[in-house]
């Protein structure tokens, strides 16, 4: 039964462009439905030029807050009071109101964690290796930091670009050391870690045949491992299926979805929200 809009609904939404793809609505809206609230949760198409124009007119109306999609989250950066794992992402997804004005954070560092909390570790002698240094590698390595891992390797295959990435964190306040290796390396760093995390694009449709990682070097994996895939379409990918082969624990890129939505549905309506219930109509949206 959908949701009755009245002259009391507040209203929530994500900013970007596209985003009629968005998965957002479909799985914010069932948990409002389920917890009964007066909200509702809407896509809201701004272009790359207009989104200082936009955060006025939202704020001269009633929004209570809205997530943001490519192109907005780095641009929010400075537009917001951004928390520390706002800054340290450099990205901003999730924005509230605050009595002096806009507050931001960035809720794919909690949603990257939270699938991983759930399967205990010794997380301060575990050294996550990330393949890929684009914006979502930059949430995971956060979420390293918070989980307590003392050391992260990051592999990219641009020298350029990996070293940039390493520099970006000077003064950044991470706790953990990150080093940064080339493909070439991963033969020496996969028996030695517990949690290999795909950040590439390599292996989402319509490339869904694709990995990033060939079964032949995933065998070097610990059995029991985690292999985590930031993408969700195709699930399971095929990384994720040629690592359940060797032993490994698979994490979809679902998951961090639904976990990154809820903690943001958590900041806005101030109450726990029904994980299983946004993950459920995201999975049926997808579908
Ligand atoms: P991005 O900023 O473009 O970064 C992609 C990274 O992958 C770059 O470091 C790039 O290398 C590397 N890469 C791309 N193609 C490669 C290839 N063929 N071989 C080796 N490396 C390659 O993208 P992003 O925003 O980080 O997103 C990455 C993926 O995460 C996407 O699939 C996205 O859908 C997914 N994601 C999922 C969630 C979720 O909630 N599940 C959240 C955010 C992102 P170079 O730097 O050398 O170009």
């Amino acid at each position: 039964m959908p949701h009755l809009i009245t002259g009391t609904t507040q209203l929530l939404g994500v900013i970007g462009d596209p985003v009629r793809h968005s998965l957002s609505p479909a799985m914010h809206n069932a948990a409002i439905a389920a917890l009964g609230r007066d909200f509702v949760y809407v896509p809201l198409p701004v272009a790359a030029g207009d989104l200082v124009r936009a955060l006025a007119g939202f704020e001269a109306s009633a929004l209570v807050g809205f997530n943001a999609t490519i192109p907005h989250k780095q641009d929010l950066l400075p537009l917001v009071r951004a928390t520390a794992a706002g800054r340290q992402v450099g990205a901003i997804n999730t924005v509230w109101r605050e009595e002096t004005g806009w507050a931001g954070t960035n809720t794919d560092v909690d949603g990257f964690v939270a699938p991983l909390r759930s399967r205990a570790r010794n997380w301060s002698d575990v050294t996550p290796v990330v393949l890929g240094n684009g914006g979502a590698a930059r949430a995971v390595v956060v979420g390293c930091d918070r989980l307590g891992c003392r050391e992260l390797v990051v592999v990219g295959r641009t020298l350029e670009k990996v070293a940039q990435f390493q520099n970006s964190w000077h003064e950044s306040g991470l706790d953990l050391s990150l080093r940064t290796a080339t493909w070439e390396d991963l033969p020496e760093l996969l028996p030695a870690t517990e949690l290999l995390v795909n950040t590439t694009p390599i292996g989402m449709a319509p490339n869904a045949e694709a990995t990033p990682i060939p079964a032949e070097l995933l065998a070097n994996l610990q059995p029991g491992a985690i292999a985590y895939d930031l993408i969700y379409t195709p699930r399971p990918t095929q990384f994720l299926q040629l690592s359940q082969q060797q032993g490994a624990v698979a994490i979809d890129g679902l998951e961090m979805l639904v976990c990154q939505g809820a903690a943001a549905l958590e900041l806005w309506l101030q109450q726990p929200v029904p994980v299983d219930v946004m993950r459920q109509a995201a999975a049926e949206r997808l579908r």
